[in-house]
């Protein structure tokens, strides 16, 4: 490729951070299956360890088989770095870990996956920590909940599992007004869909687990640094504005400046709890984003097929699909992911409770399973499995209630797909 011609998006998911290994010429980007790395002398490793050098040290900070998959999905999303961990969970941890101090707020939307309601309510307490919920429908709940203390705001793109999609660039104002960061779970949209940092986004975090991997093999998650946010505001950030002591008194944002952020949720928060992705996930997940685009492209087209014959079928009470014309998402839809509204949705069977039980049990080529992004299909009934901790008011803000049926449309034939779920629908009443 010529050296000024900026790759599109197709050739960064194939191409970007990887390059022929240096020393085998292996093409594709080889597992380094290794936990530490030799320095070439002991002023190199002073220098390693001061910050003064990037370079390789220990797996648990950094590792080559991950640099790629970091480089290649802060390309693909626009950012100026990245860092790849465990799980998305452990993403959404080392995020808040680096923005919060005990006694400190956030606003997180209440359309959320039910996992993180669990994390953000729940085990972030005990950091003191604390969230304050808002409504993506309504804007206002975001203005009206900023106080002194909040240090962040937390939306997804497409929400799971209600398949809505989230007026980024209106929630970015908000943030903006409060001098905050706009944090965006990219998981179900993926860059391909929608890229949140061009929407006024600061960071975005995924489960690479879903979609970016694509196959259901791995758990992984990535942090996006999108460079954009002044850390020195206020000194409202003290990880990235104060010296720090483990590093001889250098100020971060003073020495990383636009990636500042993901140095220090490496250099910081993977340092001192670890949730590090093994180099063979990484391999794993950015063998899966080389077919990203392929794969979405299938994904959406399939769904909406699905979405068009069940909102057609008598046994249907609704179908929630943003790329539905009609739906009350469809125009930011439209607006923020044009190539197609994900393939995570939810639909209600006439019957309630007890129906959706009965279309989950008499599926055959859908998978009945707790995840979404897979190139197989897959079904779960929200109210009797991932949501079943929540109250029934959850539920429904959650977009979760008891007749809720969540599909994650793989990339079968889905003509194969219309007829596992219309027999499905023959057993129900
Ligand atoms: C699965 C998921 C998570 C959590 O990711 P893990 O990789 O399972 O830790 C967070 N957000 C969304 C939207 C998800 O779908």
């Amino acid at each position: 490729m010529s050296e000024d011609r900026i790759p599109g998006f197709d050739t960064l998911a194939v191409h970007a951070g990887a390059q022929p290994d240096p020393t085998t010429g292996a093409r594709v980007t080889p597992i380094y299956q290794t936990s530490s790395f030799v320095f070439d002398d002991a002023d190199h490793a002073a220098s390693l360890f001061a910050l003064e050098a990037f370079g390789n040290i220990y797996t648990r900070i950094g590792n080559p088989t991950c640099a790629v998959l970091e480089e290649r999905v802060a390309a693909l999303e626009g950012g100026t770095a990245a860092v790849a961990v465990a799980s998305g969970h452990a993403a959404q941890h080392l995020v808040f870990y680096t923005l919060m101090e005990p006694g400190d707020e956030f606003i997180a939307a209440r359309q959320l996956y039910g996992g993180s309601i669990n994390q953000f309510g729940q085990s972030f307490k005990k950091s003191d920590w604390n969230v304050v919920w808002a409504d993506t429908d309504n804007i206002e709940t975001f203005e009206n909940a900023v106080t002194p203390r909040t240090k962040a705001i937390f939306v997804e793109s497409i929400a799971n599992p209600g398949g809505r999609i989230t007026d980024i660039a209106a929630i970015s104002k908000v943030a903006k007004r409060a001098g905050v960061p706009l944090i965006v779970d990219n998981t179900l949209a993926t860059p391909y869909l929608c890229q949140p940092l061009e929407h006024g986004a600061d960071i975005v975090v995924h489960s690479a687990t879903k979609f970016l991997g694509g196959h259901g093999n791995s758990i992984a998650g990535v942090i996006v640094d999108g460079g954009t946010f002044n850390w020195t505001r206020e000194n409202r950030y003290p990880l990235l504005s104060e010296p720090n002591e483990s590093y001889g008194g250098i100020i971060l944002y003073e020495t990383f400046g636009n990636f500042a952020f993901a140095i220090a949720c490496r250099m910081i928060g993977l340092r001192d709890f670890g949730p590090t992705l093994s180099p063979f996930n990484a391999f794993l997940v950015l063998n899966g984003i080389e077919t990203l685009p392929l794969r979405m492209q299938r994904h959406c087209e399939n769904a909406l097929a699905v979405a068009e014959f069940l909102s057609n079928h008598p046994k249907i009470a609704w179908v929630n699909y943003a790329g539905l014309p009609g739906d009350r998402h469809y125009n930011l839809a439209k607006q923020y992911c044009p190539k197609g509204a994900g393939s995570v949705f939810t639909f209600g069977v006439k019957g309630g409770y007890e129906a959706g039980i009965q279309v989950v049990s008499n599926v055959y080529l859908f998978s009945h399973l707790a995840n979404v992004g897979d190139t197989r299909s897959l079904i779960i009934h929200p109210a009797s499995t991932t949501h079943r901790q929540l109250t029934e008011e959850q539920l429904s803000a959650a977009g979760a209630g008891s007749d809720v049926i969540r599909l994650s449309i793989g990339i079968e034939d889905k003509d194969d797909l219309i007829a596992d779920l219309n027999t499905a629908l023959e057993s129900v009443g």
